[in-house]
């Protein structure tokens, strides 16, 4: 079968290669791909800005069939849906497992980062893993779980929206856009969603699609301005974080309104931040970190998705075989679109 393979460590190593179908081990599946998304880390990846252990097939946010079970799987059939949490590795015995975060356990090892992903025909994931795709649920919206599992985890579980809170997402990428869908389902008063200009042709269109009460391009408009106006001069109760520009990091902490929450979610690329500290210290915002999901989050997004009361369709802007990865990954880096979705062989044939 073919996959897209990181093959070592440097920047670009990224090719098409022919590799062997993986067998389960015991209490591991066998899962056919029918659809795997870019994620701004497989760029990075690319990019050797990413922890990652090569050679390696990339991608992550993937979902597909169950093709074959190892041994000792219980409680699941060949020919189920599937998508799968990316928490492989993790040891389930040290002090972040045993209370309650294996996501974060430092001997994760993700599928298309740390052990072999999903931009190919057939991967294997823990049984453990797993959660099964409601039958209402297309193979595309569900390849997008893992990063809306992550702002799940972000948004509603850490920094937990609340009926009537004004949010403000910075940043209308994927994680983004998902977000502020996930706010107007948390009852959100109103999301405001700020962008640069090159961000604004292409995707705070989505964004107002998406039902963003305001959108800010910030190198046009104020969006201090535009929070104020809307708090009566106080701030915003809740900033979302997703862009990890250093700029936008700072502005969080000037648009918070006293006692709010500053969530963040988005990754600088190891660039220093500088913050204004002070205004922190006297504002005294509560300023959480976000990463990675729990088992919770992805039940709850699928379950959204079934329920219909969440639709991914707008994030889905491209779609491409897997020849043409070059091509995808370019429109990912340009911001031209949001969610750019691949297709394996394998996805083709059924
Ligand atoms: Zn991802
Ligand atoms: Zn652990």
């Amino acid at each position: 079968m073919r996959a897209l393979v990181k093959y070592d460590r440097g920047p670009g190593l990224v090719e098409i290669r022919e590799v062997p179908r993986p067998q389960p081990p015991p209490g591991w599946v066998q899962i056919q791909v029918r659809a795997v998304a870019i994620c701004g880390s497989d760029i990075h990846i690319r990019d050797d800005a990413h922890p990652y252990w090569p050679p390696i097939t990339l991608g992550h946010e993937f979902s597909g069939v169950i093709s074959q079970l190892g041994e000792g799987v219980e409680g699941w059939e060949v020919g189920q849906r599937v998508v799968s949490e990316t928490r492989t590795g993790s040891c389930g015995v040290c002090q972040l497992c045993q209370t309650g975060w294996p996501h974060v356990c430092p001997h994760k090892r993700p599928p298309g980062i740390g052990i072999n992903g999903a931009m190919t025909d057939y991967l294997v994931m823990p049984a453990r893993l797993l959660h099964r795709i409601p039958d209402n649920v297309s193979f595309d919206q569900a390849a997008l779980m893992e990063p809306t599992a992550c702002c799940i985890h972000g948004l509603l579980e850490r920094v937990s929206v609340q009926p009537g809170d004004l949010v403000v997402i910075q940043g209308p990428g994927p994680i983004g856009i998902i977000s502020l869908l996930l706010a107007r389902i948390a009852g959100a008063r109103a999301v405001i969603v700020s962008g640069t200009t090159r961000s604004a042709r292409h995707r705070l269109p989505v964004a107002v699609r998406c039902g963003a009460d305001v959108v800010v391009d910030v190198g046009k408009e104020s969006l201090e301005e535009a929070v104020m106006d809307l708090s009566d001069g106080n701030g915003a109760d809740v900033v979302f974080e997703t862009s990890g520009s250093p700029q936008a990091i700072a502005e969080a902490f000037r648009i918070v309104r006293r006692c709010g929450r500053i969530g963040a979610i988005g990754i600088s690329g190891g660039m220093e931040v500088p913050v204004p500290w002070d205004v922190g210290v006297f504002k005294a915002p509560v300023l959480t970190y976000c990463f990675s999901s729990t088992w919770s989050a992805w039940e709850h997004g699928l379950a959204l998705l079934a329920s219909g009361k969440l639709d991914l369709a707008p994030v889905i802007t491209h779609r491409f075989t897997l020849d043409q990865w070059e091509q995808a990954f370019e429109v990912m880096e340009n911001s031209e679109g949001l969610k750019v979705l691949i297709y394996p062989d394998i996805a083709l044939e059924n």
